[in-house]
């Protein structure tokens, strides 16, 4: 969701440090390399690449020392912002899965958490948060669960001193949940309401020949021909050709693959009727 927005470049051209905090993403940066999944970026880097990645993140402290500037930079930054798997409309709350920890790190140490969640990931209860948990670790990773399930209500509150109320103890005393359309009403609107129920498991680019030859450069942030149409409804036809509109193949490997059935190739196909 970061990335779909380009938050991190937005904040640092208008002055606002920011710092990655999952290993992957980081090294990446590092390198001046684009991830190439949206759930494991950084699957393709090889032994030599880890370790100039790291000597270039850490001046040769290894993992041991990007551990412990993550949690220097939480400790002292004023906001930590994340995405979120699923927001919880019954009782209004987060709920995130992850297994590297740095989630409940950022969403922990600093004074203000601000979480960006799209409007396709507000579910009714626990149930179907945790549903769409479930399936984003299956589909995603191929386990049964991450090593972390975050659950966030609301500010660090405690009474437990002569009833007297102190925010932010442990945990941030302000909490703030953006809630991103970028398209999605659109899509709904328009009869593509079928994209919206995209986990981002990255299944549909393993077979997607456009993405084999473009790379990154098809469906761009919004990754493959999934992104292509959510280009198109967020941006318009312009962003759509830009991602590749015209590149897919319209085979449907990518439906086969989805966990989902997602027919991304029928919504292109009518997309391009419309650009
Ligand atoms: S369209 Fe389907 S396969 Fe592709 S990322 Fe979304 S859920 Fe996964």
């Amino acid at each position: 969701m970061l990335e779909e927005i380009q938050a991190a470049p937005f904040l640092r051209e208008r002055g606002v440090p920011v710092e990655h905090t999952g290993l992957a993403d980081a090294l990446l940066e590092a390198l001046g390399r684009p991830g190439d999944h949206p759930r494991r970026p950084a699957r393709r880097l090889t032994e030599e690449e880890i370790r100039q990645g790291l000597a270039l993140l850490t001046g040769g402290g290894g993992v041991e020392e990007f551990r412990r500037r993550v949690r220097d930079l939480a400790a002292r930054a004023a906001c930590g912002v994340t995405g979120a798997e699923a927001v919880v409309a019954r009782f209004g709350s987060l709920v995130n899965v992850e297994s590297e920890g740095n989630w409940g790190v950022v969403s922990n140490l600093p004074p203000v958490h601000v979480a960006v969640v799209g409007i396709d990931q507000v579910v009714w209860d626990y149930d179907e948060a945790l549903a769409v948990v479930r399936g984003v670790a299956a589909c995603a990773w191929g386990a049964r669960l991450g090593s972390y399930v975050s659950v966030v209500t609301g500010p660090s509150s405690t009474s437990d001193v002569a009833g007297r109320n102190v925010r932010g103890m442990h945990g941030p005393g302000t909490v703030h949940v953006i809630l991103l359309d970028n398209g999605r009403r659109a899509a709904l609107e328009r009869g593509f309401g079928e994209l919206l129920y995209c986990l981002r498991c990255g299944a549909c680019l393993e077979v997607c020949p456009a993405y084999a030859r473009l790379g990154r450069a098809f469906g761009g942030p919004y990754w493959g021909g999934r992104g292509v149409a959510a280009a198109a409804l967020a941006e318009g036809p312009e962003g759509a050709r830009r991602l590749g509109l015209e590149a897919c193949l319209l085979d449907g490997r990518c439906r086969e693959a989805c966990p989902l059935g997602i027919d991304v190739p029928q919504a292109l196909a009518h997309l391009r009727g419309q650009a």
